[in-house]
């Protein structure tokens, strides 16, 4: 598809994808009943942004594919995470070549066809990696604790 500067008659549609944004926990449970904490994730830096596309066939949302600028090299990568270490989930429109190109490549299904899928699959994720979380590690936290949940609650 050829998305040229043209001449100006007629601007051509921007290649443009609807897909939903969501932030790497700063910190996340790890080990012995989650009493350890490591910043973000293996492959991404926490806080980073992440795009969600795709969700696993039947239902269960524990694993995202996402894409993403990875840890190590900051370029784009597209691997499969646990929603428990994303927060934050929103519909966002997408312009990125790259991101869309990798979106199109990963052939997972997503690239939700509009906006309203995105943010009500969104509005699902929110609720879910709160679940997932909490699920995970059962309390007590560890004193202190950086944690998703701990950090909001301290900020507020
Ligand atoms: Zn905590």
């Amino acid at each position: 598809m050829t998305a040229g500067a043209g001449d100006g008659s007629e601007r051509a549609p921007a290649e443009q994808a609807w897909l939903i944004a969501a932030n790497v926990v700063r910190w996340r449970r790890y080990g012995e009943g989650g009493q350890e904490l490591r910043p973000g994730t293996k492959s991404y830096r926490g806080g980073s942004k992440v795009f969600v596309i795709g969700t696993y066939p039947g239902g269960a949302h524990e694993q995202l594919t996402t894409i993403g600028r990875g840890r190590r090299t900051s370029s784009y990568i597209t691997i499969d995470m646990s929603t428990r270490n994303l927060h934050t989930f929103r519909a966002l429109p997408v312009y990125s070549p790259t991101v869309l190109r990798l979106c199109q490549e990963a052939g997972v299904g997503g690239c939700w066809t509009g906006r309203q899928d995105a943010e009500e699959l969104a509005a699902l994720l929110g609720r879910l990696s709160v679940e997932y979380r909490t699920g995970r590690w059962p309390a007590p936290h560890p004193t202190p604790c950086r944690c998703h949940e701990c950090l909001t609650l301290s900020r507020a």
